[in-house]
Order: structure tokens, then sequence, then C-alpha cells
């Protein structure tokens, strides 16, 4: 069984472009609304001669109970499955309610959390990931998914704890 990375995070926050930009080609769905992704897409990856499974999560267009709630049970659903988790967080906006939210659904389930900054494509955006310390989960990993600055060494802080 190959260990599993989940891709976690609220809507838009960039976790199927971050997913496509580790595998290196376009296959996650990326879109601007909101809610395009299928709920969990597993995809094979590999990482300094490791092969490991990426799951990208989404689902949340279902909007009856509330986003806040669809985004965590989906989160609860996709750490069951997972050995680590990366928990992606839009720098540019910072933490909001849904993902302190989400935050508590991680903390739960034991699983070890990397902490992603996305969005960061300037230095402006690079001060406001540092207000991420604050989530408590250490060192905000700084990328851009868009541009794949900060790829690298993320993949290598996520294998020392997949
Ligand atoms: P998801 O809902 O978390 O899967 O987010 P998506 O990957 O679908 O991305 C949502 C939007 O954010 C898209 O318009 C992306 O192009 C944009 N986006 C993703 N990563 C970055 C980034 O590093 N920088 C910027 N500026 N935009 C990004
Ligand atoms: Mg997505």
């Amino acid at each position: 069984m190959l260990p599993v990375l989940a891709v976690v995070g609220r809507p838009n926050v960039g976790k199927s472009t971050l997913v496509n930009r580790i595998l290196g080609r376009r296959e996650a769905v990326v879109e601007d609304t909101p809610g395009v992704t299928r709920d969990r897409v597993f995809y094979e990856a590999e990482w300094a001669g490791r092969d490991f499974l990426l799951v990208d999560t989404g689902g949340w267009e279902d909007r009856v109970q509330g986003i806040a709630y669809r985004v965590a049970e989906q989160a609860e659903i996709a750490v069951e499955l997972a050995d680590a988790v990366m928990f992606v967080v839009d720098a540019t906006v910072g933490v909001t309610a849904t993902d302190e939210q989400l935050l508590k659904v991680l903390r739960r389930s034991k699983r070890p959390i990397v902490l992603v900054a996305n969005k960061v494509d300037d230095a402006r955006a690079e001060l406001e990931a540092a207000a991420l310390w604050n989530l408590g989960l250490g060192e905000p990993h700084v990328v851009s998914a868009l541009h794949g600055r900060g790829s690298g060494d993320l993949l290598d802080a996520v294998m020392e704890v997949l």
C-alpha cells in the first residue's frame, strides 16, 4: 500500500493547482468558481524516488448545510484515508472561520499536518504568510502553486512525515 497524502483546505485556496504542480501536469480540475473538484480524486505521485497517493479534495457544491459544514465533513473523510495532510491556506486572505473549523477536524485526526501558505506570488504576500505561524502548526510552507515557487521544499518537508 502506498502512503496517502491528502490535500485539504477550504474552496478556492488553490488545492487543485497545487496538486497539478506536484503531478507536473494539468490533471486536477482548476476553476475560478469554487466547488468544481469532485469529492475526492486520487493521483499517483512521486517525489525524491518515493511513490505516494495524492488526494485532491473538494465537492462542496452542496450548499444546503452551509459551506463550512461541508468542508469539514469532506476533510474528515479525507483524513480518515490519509497518512499525512497538507493543510492549504490562502495567505493573501489569511485565516477564516472555515479554516479554523477545518483545522479542528485535522487536529482531532492526529495525522501529521503540513501547513501550506499558498498564493505567495510576491513579497507582500510573504509578509501575510508570516501571520500563519499563529496557527501553531509550525512553519508555514510558502508556495505559489500557480507559478511553482516553493513546491520542492514543501514536498521535502512532507516526505519527512509521510
Ligand atoms: P481549490 O478550490 O482549492 O482546488 O482551488 P483551485 O486550484 O481551483 O484554484 C482556485 C483559484 O486560485 C484559481 O483561479 C487558481 O488559478 C488560483 N490560484 C491557485 N494557486 C494560486 C497561486 O499560487 N497564486 C495565485 N495568484 N492564484 C492561485
Ligand atoms: Mg479543487
